[in-house]
C-alpha cells in the first residue's frame, strides 16, 4: 500500500466519493455509517484505517450534506466520473443477478448493506424438505442481498427426537443446493449460557418452577388460570432448579415457565414452558445435561446471541412471535427483527415429518430420499437440478399468502434448466416388435442435442425395431409413419404383437405420425420408476409409484449414474441406479 493510500488526503477523497453517492441515493443526506460501511466492505485493504476513517467521516458527511440534492450528482460527475460509471455498472449487475435469479427480493426493514445477519434454525430431527429449503434459500438470498451475513443453526434442544444422522442429512442438502452458510453451529453449544439466562430469570422472577402434573398444567392454561407455584421465592425456586439439576424431580414433574400473561388471548402468552426434563441422551452433548430449552427460549436467545438482525419464520410461529420478543425483554437482551414468509409444501405429498416417518416406517416409501417426497433428497434423486429449486422458492419471495403450489410449477423451472443442458437418447416403454421389410442397413449419426457441442453417436439400424406400445396402438394398417431420425415406413400387418412394415424412403412426409424406436441389434434393457402423486387426499396413494419396463439405445449404458437426461417423448429421467432411471418429469 502506497503511503498516499493511507494519508488523509486519500481517506478524505474516498470518504467524499462515497458520501455523495450515498447522498445521492437518499434524499441529499448522507448515511454516515453506510457510508463508512460500504467503504470498509469494499477496500478489505483499509480495514485496518477503520479508526481514520471513522474520524474523517462526520467532517465531510457534513460537507457534502452542505451540497444541494440538484448538485450533488454533477459534482459527483465532475470530480469522480469514471466512480459513477462504476458504480451504475454494479447496480445494473446487481439487478441483472436479481433478475437472473427470477425475482426481486422486497427490502427488509431497517436493512442496512453490510450488517444484515439472517440464520436458519433447523431441528436435526428428520430430513430437509423443500419447506425448509425456502426458509434457507430465502435467509441466504437476503444475506447475499445485503453483503451480510448467513448462519445454519441446529436447534437441537430436544433430545428426543434428533439424531446424528439428521445432522448430517442436512448438511448435504446444503451444500447439494449449493447454499453456503458464513457459520454452522449448534444450539446445544450455548447450553451453559441457557442454564446461566435461566437463573437470571429465576433471580428476576421472570420465570418460575411449576410442579403441576402436565394434564393441570394444560387444563389451566386453557382456562387462563394462573397456578400456585407461580407464588414460589426465588429461593424456593433456586432449589427446585437445582434439584431438577441434579435428577432429584423426574421428567414431567417440573418445568420452568415463563410469567406470562394468563389472561392474554394468545395462549402462547399463558406461562409458557422455556425447560423441560428430557432423559434421553443427545446425539452431540450425550448425558451431559438434562434439563433442555424450548424452541421459544432458545429460538429467541439464539437469534440474539449470534447477532441475528432479521430473523425469518415461517407464518405457522406468527402466534409465538409475541413470545419470543417477549423473553429476549425480560433478558434485555437485543431483539432481532421477526420476518415472516409462508409455509411451503407441495400438493398430493407431505412434509409432516410424522407422516414422513409413519409412511418410512410402514416400508410405503424407499425412505427419506423416495421421489415422492418433497425432501431435498427425494427431489435430488428424482432429478431435480438445486437451480430449480431456489428459483422456483425464490419466484414466491416473501408473499405471506399461504400456498400448496403444483408439482407442475416446480417442474417448469426444473425443464427450463434441463431442457438446453441434457442429453437426449431413445428409450421405448412397454416394447413391442417391428421389422421393416427392404430396410437399408444404416450407420446413423444422432446428435445427443438440437447443440452441437454435446457430440453424437452411431446407432446401427437393420430393420429390426422396438416401438412403444402406447404409439403402436393408434397404427393400422396402411398408415405411414416416420421412425424419428431414421425413415419412412408404411404398416403392413399387425399380428400376434408385432408389426411388419415396409421402408419407402428417408424424404420429410408431413402425414407421418413420428414414432420413437430402439434398435433391436443395439438395445439395453431399462426399468423406469414414475413417481405419481403419494397422497390422495390424506390418504396414501399405493399406485403412486409406477414402473415401466422397456429398451434403451445401447449409449444409456455410458451414462453415469446421477446423470439426468431427456428420453425423446417420454421425459427428463434420472439414472438411478444400473438398469434403473427415475423419470423426473415430462
Ligand atoms: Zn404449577
Amino acid at each position: 500500500m502506497s503511503d498516499f493510500e493511507t494519508s488523509e488526503e486519500f481517506i478524505k477523497s474516498l470518504l467524499r466519493k462515497f458520501a455523495l453517492l450515498n447522498a445521492i441515493s437518499h434524499g441529499g443526506k448522507p448515511d454516515k455509517g453506510a457510508v463508512i460501511g460500504r467503504i470498509l466492505a469494499e477496500r478489505a485493504d483499509l480495514r485496518n484505517q477503520s479508526k481514520k476513517i471513522s474520524l474523517f467521516a462526520a467532517e465531510v458527511v457534513g460537507e457534502i450534506s452542505l451540497i444541494p440534492l440538484n448538485q450533488q450528482k454533477e459534482t459527483l460527475e465532475k470530480e469522480s466520473p469514471d466512480f459513477l460509471a462504476q458504480e451504475l455498472d454494479r447496480r445494473r449487475e446487481i439487478s441483472r443477478r436479481d433478475a437472473e435469479r427470477g425475482t426481486t427480493l422486497p427490502p427488509l426493514p431497517g436493512a442496512i448493506q453490510g450488517k444484515v445477519v439472517t440464520r436458519f434454525p433447523p431441528e436435526p430431527n428428520g430430513f430437509m424438505h423443500i419447506g425448509h429449503a425456502k426458509a434457507a434459500i430465502l435467509g441466504s438470498s437476503y444475506a447475499r442481498k445485503y453483503d451480510g451475513k448467513f448462519l445454519m443453526r441446529f436447534d437441537d434442544t430436544n433430545p428426543a427426537a434428533e439424531k446424528k444422522e439428521f445432522y448430517t442429512a442436512f448438511l448435504e442438502a446444503f451444500s447439494w443446493l449449493k447454499i453456503k452458510p458464513d457459520l454452522v453451529r449448534n444450539a446445544s453449544d450455548d447450553m451453559e449460557k441457557f442454564y446461566a439466562l435461566a437463573e437470571k430469570m429465576i433471580r428476576e422472577s421472570t420465570a418460575f418452577i411449576c410442579t403441576c402434573p402436565q394434564e393441570l398444567m394444560r387444563e389451566m392454561r386453557g382456562k387462563g388460570e394462573p397456578c400456585l407455584h407461580r407464588l414460589h421465592t426465588v429461593d424456593q425456586n433456586l432449589e427446585l432448579w437445582s434439584k431438577m439439576q441434579r435428577g432429584e424431580i423426574e421428567k414431567n414433574e417440573a418445568t420452568l415457565r415463563f410469567v406470562g400473561d394468563m389472561k392474554s388471548l394468545n395462549t402462547t402468552m399463558r406461562d409458557p414452558v422455556l425447560f423441560r426434563i428430557v432423559d434421553q441422551a443427545h446425539p452431540i452433548q450425550g448425558s451431559k445435561y438434562r434439563i433442555w430449552p424450548t424452541y421459544d427460549f432458545d429460538g429467541a436467545v439464539e437469534d440474539s446471541l449470534d447477532g441475528v438482525t432479521h430473523a425469518m419464520r415461517s407464518k405457522e410461529y406468527e402466534l409465538r412471535d409475541e413470545l419470543y420478543h417477549a423473553v429476549l425483554k425480560a433478558l434485555k437482551m437485543r431483539e432481532p427483527e421477526i420476518v415472516e414468509f409462508s409455509r411451503l409444501a407441495l400438493q398430493n405429498t407431505t412434509v409432516s415429518k410424522r407422516n414422513l416417518k409413519k409412511l418410512i416406517l410402514e416400508g410405503k416409501v424407499e425412505g427419506w430420499d423416495d421421489p415422492r417426497l418433497p425432501t431435498i433428497a427425494g427431489l435430488r434423486r428424482r432429478g431435480f437440478v438445486p437451480e430449480a429449486i431456489q428459483e422456483f422458492i425464490l419466484s414466491m419471495g416473501l408473499s405471506k399468502v399461504e400456498s400448496l403450489p403444483t408439482w407442475d410449477l416446480l417442474e417448469s423451472f426444473n425443464r427450463k434448466i434441463l431442457d438446453p443442458m441434457a442429453k437426449r437418447y431413445f428409450f421405448v416403454a412397454d416394447p413391442v416388435q417391428m421389422f421393416v421389410q427392404g430396410a437399408p442397413i444404416l450407420d446413423l449419426r444422432l446428435r445427443y442435442h438440437p447443440e452441437e457441442k454435446y457430440g453424437e453417436r452411431v446407432v446401427r439400424t437393420n430393420g429390426d425395431f422396438l416401438l412403444p406400445e402406447s404409439d403402436v396402438k393408434s397404427m393400422n394398417v396402411g398408415t405411414i409413419i416416420r421412425l424419428i431420425e431414421a425413415y419412412n415406413v408404411r404398416i403392413l400387418e399387425k399380428r400376434e404383437g408385432k408389426i411388419l412394415a415396409s421402408y419407402i424412403g428417408n424424404e420429410k412426409l408431413e402425414v407421418a405420425q413420428k414414432v420413437q424406436w430402439v434398435s433391436q441389434s443395439e438395445k439395453t434393457a431399462l426399468r423406469v420408476k414414475i413417481p405419481g402423486p403419494l397422497l390422495l387426499g390424506e390418504e396414501f396413494n399405493p399406485g403412486s409409484m409406477k414402473i415401466v419396463s422397456g429398451f434403451a439405445e445401447s449409449a444409456v449404458r455410458e451414462i453415469p449414474l446421477g446423470d439426468i437426461v431427456q428420453f425423446v417423448r417420454f421425459g427428463f429421467c434420472r439414472m438411478d441406479e444400473v438398469g434403473t432411471a427415475i423419470l423426473a418429469h415430462k
